[in-house]
């Protein structure tokens, strides 16, 4: 069974989400924390979230996704804003608790000119303060495009903070289509290249998710531009390739696709339609 969805907004709750989640055919979502931009979160309300747990059990949505402010910045050169971000985070994985067993991504941060080194020893540093021995959600590093200063943008960045990581049981990777293609990986052509890379450099263990977009930019375009599926450069028949990969095709998907609803709702129908039922 694919395990597939896409961004919802989370401003009505959790039960909300699953229900639009339901309608149209996904059994997974991805959320944001709270405001994207950062701001505080609405307390959680504790009615919403049981009964979301329920429905999500009684529909079969599973491992669904949270996703951290993307203007958070761990590695900012500024105290105050990498403190920001760590508070934020910290709080962020507090309130995860509630819904355990899942995942919460992030984008790992831009080093504005202080080089990548200095970014990796930052955002280290912030994880071994907020993870906890006890917690029960995974924190995924997402793979990045590269734009700007972006950390991330090899795989061999993300295996450089997952290593400085003391708690790293509780830390995995989001491969983002988009991002890998834009950030130079071939997926369109060498597929299996690319994810025999990732495993000798990070290992397919840690990697926990997939956001599944096509990408407006050549490969190697350093953009992060994402496109409908089969409307970018990357291009349907890749993707439904990566949907089927035998080393991906258990991992949840999740569409991030400038799309409304009814246009994911079409995306997730093609997709099930082209998922083999068999590992081939
Ligand atoms: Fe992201
Ligand atoms: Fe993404
Ligand atoms: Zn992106």
């Amino acid at each position: 069974m694919l395990t597939i969805g896409c961004h919802l907004s989370s401003s009505k709750g959790y039960l909300a989400m699953g229900k639009e989640a339901v309608n149209i055919n996904a059994n997974t979502f991805q959320f944001f924390t709270r405001n994207p931009r950062g701001g505080n979160a609405k307390e959680l309300n504790p009615a919403d979230i049981n009964a979301f747990l329920t429905y999500a059990e009684e529909h079969n949505i599973c491992k669904i996704l949270a996703h951290a402010p993307y203007t958070l910045n761990a590695c900012a050169a500024d105290a105050h804003l990498r403190d920001f971000a760590r508070r934020t985070m910290e709080d962020d994985l507090r309130r995860m608790e509630f819904t355990p067993g899942n995942c919460y991504n992030f984008h790992p941060g831009s080093h504005v000119k202080q080089g990548a080194e200095t970014g990796i020893a930052y955002i280290a540093d912030m994880l071994n303060q907020i993870l906890k021995p006890e917690q029960h959600t995974t924190v995924l590093l997402e793979t990045m495009s590269g734009k700007g200063s972006e950390v991330g943008r090899s795989f061999e960045e993300l295996r450089e903070i997952l290593d400085r990581v003391s708690l790293s049981e509780h830390m995995g990777v989001c491969l983002d289509t988009c991002h890998v293609w834009d950030g130079g990986y071939d997926i369109v052509s060498h597929l299996d290249e690319v994810l025999h890379e990732f495993d000798q450099v990070i290992g397919l263990q840690r990697l926990k998710a997939v956001h599944l977009n096509d990408s407006l930019n050549p490969l190697g375009s350093h953009k992060d531009r994402h496109a409908k599926i089969g409307e970018g450069q990357i291009g349907k028949e890749a993707l439904i390739r990566i949907i089927n990969h035998p080393a991906l095709r258990d991992l949840p998907f999740y569409l991030e696709t400038p799309n409304d609803l009814d246009g994911y709702a079409a995306e997730i129908s093609l997709l099930r339609e082209n998922y083999q039922k068999e590992r081939l």
